[in-house]
């Protein structure tokens, strides 16, 4: 029988993944890495492996190698994490391998982005397992109700790989692809102190993340983690707000998703007034300054 096993990093994860889970339609159970898998997603079991910490990617592919038999799909939300895991996976079980699934028409006919998400492919996978990775926003939230059982798993798993120290920038920011507003910069930023103290702060002021594009990235102005689009993370907050980034097709093609698209720019015919929901025309040294007095009264 056709069974789903959702690889979830942690309960918010989990909750996340579960709107794809359910719309796949098959039995499925939740596998949280770290903290407790929410039990009322409507998975039959709630299954929580009680990591402290997430081993390197070879190792963590390797543990759930262990516990994938039985499962004919494995999935998990779209995030450069996951991908890194997932691929080593579905080596391992010897699997075909979906990656951003934005929909289903069957448990074995996915659809999913290519060419920046210009053109929707769909997929056949003509043999199980399947491993996959989807885009949540695509789901939306799961409905929650029912019990699951609530087990705890070990994964047990060896790698090659030995993690010495992990460092986050971005302090106590929302992560970006689960950030509900996403305040992103672009090259006019200048420096890595303003990109922190312009972008930063209004997203600071807003509760947000900040982002950055590729250009913001490759001039030292953002970290690298903070890089949106094709070749960075893809996001889908209610509100992003983009300031100075002129809206390359590989920078849409990560926030798309996004529910209102704010952009400013000083350029009127700038591109990312095509896809803005409200554009404002001003220099964002300006704007965001206003923007932030507002906010503050
Ligand atoms: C294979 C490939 C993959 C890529 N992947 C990505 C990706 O994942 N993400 C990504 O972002 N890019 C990606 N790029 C790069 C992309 O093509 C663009 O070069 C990049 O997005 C441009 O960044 P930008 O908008 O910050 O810079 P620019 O193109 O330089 O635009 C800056 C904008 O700021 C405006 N501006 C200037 N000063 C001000 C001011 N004071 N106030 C308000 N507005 C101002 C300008 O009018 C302009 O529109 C990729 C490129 C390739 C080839």
């Amino acid at each position: 029988m056709s069974k789903l096993l959702l690889i979830a990093y942690d309960p918010a994860d989990g909750l996340q993944g579960a709107g794809f889970a359910q719309k796949l339609g098959l039995p499925f159970d939740l596998l949280c890495l770290t903290g407790v898998a929410p039990t009322d997603v409507g998975a039959e079991r709630a299954l929580s492996a009680g990591l402290d910490e997430v081993p390197p990617a070879d190792a963590l592919a390797s543990g759930l190698s262990g516990v994938a038999g039985g499962y004919t799909h494995l999935a998990a939300v779209s995030a450069m994490r996951s991908k890194d895991v997932l691929a080593r996976l579905a080596g391992l079980l010897d699997a075909a391998m979906v990656t951003d699934v934005i929909a289903i028409e069957s448990p074995s006919v996915f659809k999913r982005p290519i060419v920046a998400g210009s053109i929707i492919a769909t997929v056949e996978v003509l043999a199980t397992p399947v491993v996959l990775t989807v885009r949540p926003a695509a789901f939306g939230t799961p409905n929650l109700g029912g019990a699951s059982v609530a087990e705890s798993v070990a994964l047990a798993g060896s790698g090659t790989a030995k993690r010495l120290s992990i460092s986050a920038r971005g302090g106590a920011r929302p992560d970006l692809t689960q950030a509900k507003v996403v305040v992103s910069g672009g090259r006019p930023l200048k420096d890595a102190a303003t990109f922190e103290s312009v972008i930063g702060g209004l997203a600071d002021a807003l509760g947000g993340a900040a982002g950055a594009t590729r250009a913001a990235v490759d001039s030292g102005i953002a970290p690298n983690e903070l890089q949106v689009g094709q070749t960075g993370k893809i996001v889908a907050p209610e509100l992003y707000i983009a300031a100075g980034v002129s809206g390359s097709t590989q920078h849409m093609a990560g926030i798309k998703d996004s529910k209102l698209i704010v952009a400013i720019n000083k350029d009127p015919d700038a591109p990312i007034f095509d896809n803005a929901d409200l554009g404002l025309v001003a220099d964002l040294y300006d704007a965001i300054p206003e923007i932030r007095a507002k906010l503050g009264r």
